[in-house]
């Protein structure tokens, strides 16, 4: 079997010293670099299938790699962020960088982002024709979504949030890429239409709106959509 290949662009010792073994205890082969230069050079001669990136690196900054990557790359990202480097976050998301982890993190949700990553390689890729899980059905093609064997209806603007989420499978969209995908270029601007179409969607979508399973916030980033089965 193939095992795909992770690299590891992260300064802190003690962070690689968790990362490695982790990683390799699974299914994963790693590598991993301590500086931007040495990682840049690791991903050009490894063409690792996906990269987990720090942002706070010695020699230079992590959004730095993440351009560099993009221009040659569509692996998928993950960034490593400090609490502190909040508006850091958003932008690495904002430029294609496909998901990121706030540090501390521990090995069970890294595994599950990494696993999500892995499964497409492009946010936008096209998905199944029809998604489910969690008692909720979208079903793309016919534009048709249940809850529980129940059809819902969703306005056109509903509509098109959830699919913007629904097409990065389960991994997050900022706010300002769900405003331009949904609302076009030049809405971005408009944060408190995406909070009100998110409660709509909420309130139609969830069995207890008031405890979302499967449209989750992430603070001050954006939205993620879950079609796991919790406690079902
Ligand atoms: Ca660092």
């Amino acid at each position: 079997m193939n095992q795909p290949l992770i690299l590891i662009i992260e300064d802190e010792e003690a962070l690689r010293r968790f990362l490695i073994p982790t990683l390799s205890g699974q299914r994963y082969q790693v590598l991993s670099a301590a500086t931007a230069t040495e990682g840049l050079a690791m991903a050009r001669s490894h063409n690792p299938d996906l990269v987990l990136l720090d942002l706070g690196l010695p020699d230079r900054d992590g959004m730095d790699v993440l351009k560099e990557l993009r221009s040659w790359s569509r692996k998928p990202v993950v960034i490593l962020s400090a609490r502190n480097q909040e508006r850091d976050k958003v932008q690495a998301l904002d430029q294609g960088a496909d998901d990121y982890l706030a540090k501390p993190f521990g090995a069970a949700e890294l595994l599950a982002r990494i696993r999500v990553a892995l499964r497409h390689t492009l946010p936008t890729e096209v998905t199944e024709p029809v998604v489910c899980g969690g008692g909720l059905r979208i079903d793309l093609a016919q534009r048709e979504v249940s809850l529980e064997g129940r059809i819902v209806k969703l306005t056109a603007l509903e509509y098109r949030l959830l699919e913007a989420l629904v097409r990065r499978n389960g991994k997050v969209a900022t706010h300002r890429q769900l405003l331009a995908e949904v609302w076009g270029p030049g809405g971005e601007g408009n944060t408190h239409y995406l909070r009100i179409y998110m409660a709509m969607l909420r309130k139609k979508l969830e069995v207890d709106p008031t405890r979302p399973r499967h449209f989750i916030t992430e603070p001050n980033v954006g939205y993620r959509l879950s079609l796991e089965a919790l406690g079902d």
